[in-house]
């Protein structure tokens, strides 16, 4: 959109029941594209998916790109996290491969609101692209070397230094205290939704996901044990919602619900775990209180 493309420009590439991107459908799409004339010009691949938690296959999906002379972007925003840790990285194999990067550091990666980095594979290519050297503002003949100025370097002239947090945090926690930070999300993760698994009413939507997003679904007794006609998902999907208000009235909790149309979903919880200070107990917290709140539903 930003680029002016637009939208009807982008082709949605379907995507397993875990949500990660086909490559052999990306494939048959580009092909389809070429034969129609048109040029394929990028991939956006993800590394952890918003609601789902997905981490697209970048080893699959570079082979193809790399076939078709297409960008591949990987869009870490949130999932990027587990490249710090020793125990997640593989879910990021072959992230050498994509072209640029975005990864957002005050998600899972511990760092306050904002910390988002672009990385891009190909050195040179953010002033290839923006540098306009103004002359007015920036001076080429200093007495140290310009190529650390970034002001030239990016569509922003004015901004703040929001790699400074980042780069304190790093130098205060070392690589062991990152990769505590991110280890401590996916626990938390995996620890709530064993929970979940052993607690009665509560459904996951992915019983074994890779990243640290638990969604799922709360059935009150009410509900239960009955056949699961489209009636009945329909009185699920009131749930949601029904839950959500009673917890911010009390202001005892705050976690999102979404629906999840192109997998046929209706509305479930899903809780995204990336704070660093979270443990167990805020867990047994969350399954407890889901129960008192949706006890009479
Ligand atoms: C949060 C998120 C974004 C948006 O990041 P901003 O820096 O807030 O624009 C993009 N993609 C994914 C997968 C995300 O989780």
């Amino acid at each position: 959109m930003f680029l002016g493309m637009g939208l009807d420009s982008v082709v949605r590439v379907a995507t397993d029941e875990l949500g990660k991107m086909k490559p052999e459908v990306l494939e048959a799409r580009i092909q389809e594209d070429l034969k129609m004339g048109h040029l394929p010009a990028m991939v956006m691949a993800t590394a952890g998916t918003t609601v789902l938690g997905a981490y697209d296959l970048l080893e699959a999906l570079a082979d193809v790109c790399d076939r078709y002379g297409v960008w591949l972007h990987c869009d870490a925003c949130w999932g990027g996290g587990a490249l710090l840790s020793d125990k997640h990285r593989h879910l990021m194999a072959a992230v050498h491969r994509t072209h640029s990067l975005a990864w957002n550091f005050h998600k899972m990666s511990g760092a306050p609101i904002q910390s988002s980095a672009f990385l891009v594979n190909e050195k040179g290519l953010m002033e290839e692209c923006n540098q306009f050297k103004a002359e007015y503002l920036f001076q080429p003949d200093k007495c140290y070397d310009t190529s650390y100025d970034i002001g030239d370097k990016t569509v922003q002239c004015g901004r703040k230094v929001d790699s400074l947090k980042l780069w304190l945090l790093w130098k205060a926690v070392g690589d062991a205290g990152m990769a505590a930070v991110v280890d401590n999300c996916f626990q938390n993760a995996q620890y709530l939704a064993e929970k979940m698994k052993q607690t009665d009413g509560f459904r996951l939507v992915i019983p074994e996901f890779e990243c640290a997003n638990v969604c799922f679904w709360y059935i009150p007794e009410s509900l239960r044990g009955q056949e699961e006609t489209p009636d009945w998902w329909q009185k699920i999907s009131k749930v949601g919602p029904a839950i959500k208000e009673r917890m911010v009235r009390e202001g005892s909790m705050m976690m999102g619900y979404t629906p999840l149309t192109c997998k046929g979903h209706v509305n479930f919880f899903r809780i995204i775990l990336a704070n660093a200070k979270s443990d167990r107990t805020d867990m047994d917290f969350v399954v407890s209180e889901i129960e008192r709140l949706g006890k009479d539903l």
